[in-house]
């Protein structure tokens, strides 16, 4: 490679990529590169793990190396294997695979029990009889160090005759722990003797109850990465305080050159929207939305709901990238790549959602015809379908005006419009019901202006979209909008994310009007309906009862072009 193509190569790589490339070249670990993808299995994965997942499998495929899935399943009290089946389902769903390397931490309990024992017999941990009250107020501050514990000298045999039973089940919960022995007076709080296993009775949902200690977060990662030969353990930035103590435990685990290598980078945070699984837990017990996979969740199953693709999650955090600054995102940007890949990809029908019946009166009454429509201009190999024309058409009730403003394109009285891919219509009079509400439009056709007839390209300024009276289906339509109204719903101190919510986060939509080949469609299919938006059927949609979900709205190009 010539120098100028070096440095380019090397500025449009982000920061991991650079730091794996280097470690390959230094010869590190001979030359292996294997990541792992840690969730806790305490709730469903979110669009942040996404971000994390696309790293860890991302850098895996693109150098050669291997991911493994690990579930962090460290705290009993939490997890639950329903988690850990919905954490694999969304993997597979973003379109990654860990192939037959599915661990869990509990799987190196004994391990990792071995290796506390080892500490203990070298005086580097020692059980404490404190409260972690008492011992979270010696902890000091930043710039003051921590005071050392009073039990922090036991010998030996007294701490691991103690750490037995503790095991044993002899000691109640949170009356004694086990501390590793590093530095109370360390600039780094994590370092000061931090815990590393405490008592938990509640039985383990793949252990039960053979064990009643359990290590901490920060005594599994580390030792665990090392047990699978992990090389790069990626994680989120709120780790880099962590990194001294990680890196401590491995020199005390490491026999020969080999070393997991922790690196950090930013968490994805989205405007107008929670992050955390906790607040996100909150959200489903509260029944603030319908469950996890409630279509305004930022979880995965969510998203999916919601109509979302795995390309355009993947095509979003390429979007964003990694770095070392912690930033929120726009949630439009997210909205952005939805949009782009439904763009090229969902085929596009008619679906009126608030209808206005249209009476075609010089349209021969009982005739049906057969309009041939694309289904995708994007996109030639969608080809093409039959849509029934009759004398009886809905269109969408917004674009009719009895009195319009100057400069609406839409239908009104005297005014003409075209028919996407039927006729151009003229609005010749309107039905109104006692109460003087607009029930009907009367219109006439010019039969010269269907697709493929001598005056089909005659300029008309407004488009609609319509269908059939007779032969539209009725559908049910879910409008999302973001569940939260301000931009950072989690980033005002005292005060909780639910103030915030946004009342008309969900409008259902009943008595809708979407065109005949709708009638078989499947949850999770992905439509255009023309000038309104993107729609997914839900999983409530059946062929006798059709539901939609609007996953984003449309730019309306249309409008665009007509102006
Ligand atoms: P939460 O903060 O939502 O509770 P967590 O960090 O506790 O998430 P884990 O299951 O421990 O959730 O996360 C698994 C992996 O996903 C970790 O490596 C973590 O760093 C990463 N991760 C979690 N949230 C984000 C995020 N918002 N952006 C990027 N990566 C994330
Ligand atoms: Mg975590």
């Amino acid at each position: 490679m010539k120098e100028s193509e070096e440095i380019i190569k090397q500025e449009s790589q982000h920061f991991i990529e650079q730091a794996i490339e280097k470690d390959l070249a230094d010869g590190k670990n001979g030359g292996r590169i294997h990541t792992r993808f840690p969730p806790e299995p305490n709730g469903y994965l979110h669009i942040g793990h996404a971000k994390a997942i696309c790293l860890d499998f991302g850098m895996a495929a693109k150098y050669g190396g291997k991911c493994n899935l690990r579930f962090d399943d460290t705290n009993p009290t939490k997890e639950d294997v329903e988690y850990v089946d919905s954490i694999k389902e969304d993997i597979q769903w973003l379109g990654f695979s860990w192939e037959d390397r599915e661990f869990y931490a509990s799987d190196y309990f004994g391990k990792l029990w071995e290796f506390a024992v080892s500490l203990i017999r070298r005086g580097l941990a020692y059980v404490d009889d404190q409260s972690a009250e008492t011992i979270s107020e010696q902890k000091g501050t930043p710039t003051q160090p921590g005071a050392e514990s009073p039990y922090r000298n036991r010998s030996v045999e007294e701490n691991l005759d103690l750490f037995y039973r503790m095991n044993e089940g002899e000691f109640e919960e949170g009356s004694r722990v086990l501390r590793a022995r590093i530095e109370m007076a360390s600039p780094n709080m994590h370092m000061r003797d931090p815990i590393i296993y405490r008592i938990l009775k509640t039985p383990h949902h793949r252990t039960g109850t053979q064990w009643k200690v359990y290590p901490m977060y920060d005594f599994a990662h580390g030792q665990s990465d090392y047990f699978e030969g992990i090389t790069h353990s990626l994680c989120t930035l709120e780790f880099e305080v962590h990194r001294p103590l990680y890196d401590w435990f491995i020199d005390q685990l490491k026999t020969d050159d080999y070393r997991p290598r922790q690196i950090e980078f930013n968490r994805l945070n989205l405007t107008y929207t929670v992050m955390s699984k906790r607040k996100l837990l909150e959200l489903v017990k509260d029944g603030v939305v319908s469950g996890w996979d409630d279509p305004r969740m930022p979880t995965l199953c969510g998203l999916r709901r919601r109509g979302y693709t795995p390309e355009s999650i993947r095509r979003f955090v390429d979007l964003i990238g990694y770095t070392k600054v912690e930033a929120i995102n726009d949630v439009s940007l997210l909205e952005y790549a939805i949009r782009e890949d439904l763009n090229k990809r969902a085929p596009r029908v008619f679906g009126v959602l608030k209808p206005l019946k249209v009476t075609i009166t010089n349209f021969p009454i009982n005739q049906v015809e057969q309009m041939e429509i694309e289904n995708n201009p994007e996109d030639e190999t969608h080809g093409r379908r039959l849509v029934p024309f009759s004398r009886e058409i809905f269109i969408e009730q917004d674009d009719f005006m009895e009195n319009p403003p100057h400069k609406f394109f839409r239908l009104t009285p005297g005014q003409e419009v075209r028919l996407k891919g039927a006729y151009i219509i003229k609005c010749t009079g309107v039905v109104k019901n006692d109460a003087g509400e607009i029930t009907e439009v009367q219109c006439t056709y010019d039969p010269l202006t269907r697709s493929g007839g001598p005056q089909a390209d005659r300029k008309v300024k407004g488009t609609l979209h319509w269908v059939s009276a007779a032969h539209a289906l009725d559908a049910e339509v879910r409008l999302y909008d973001r569940l939260f109204c301000d931009e950072d719903p989690s980033g005002h101190k005292d005060i909780d994310p639910r103030e915030f919510l946004n009342p008309d986060s969900l409008t259902v939509l009943s008595g809708c009007k979407v065109e005949p080949s709708l009638a078989d469609v499947k949850p999770l299919d992905k439509f255009q309906f023309q000038r309104v938006g993107y729609f997914c059927a839900d999983y409530d949609s059946s062929p006798g009862r059709l539901v939609f979900n609007r996953t984003v709205q449309l730019k309306d190009t249309w409008q665009k072009l007509n102006k």
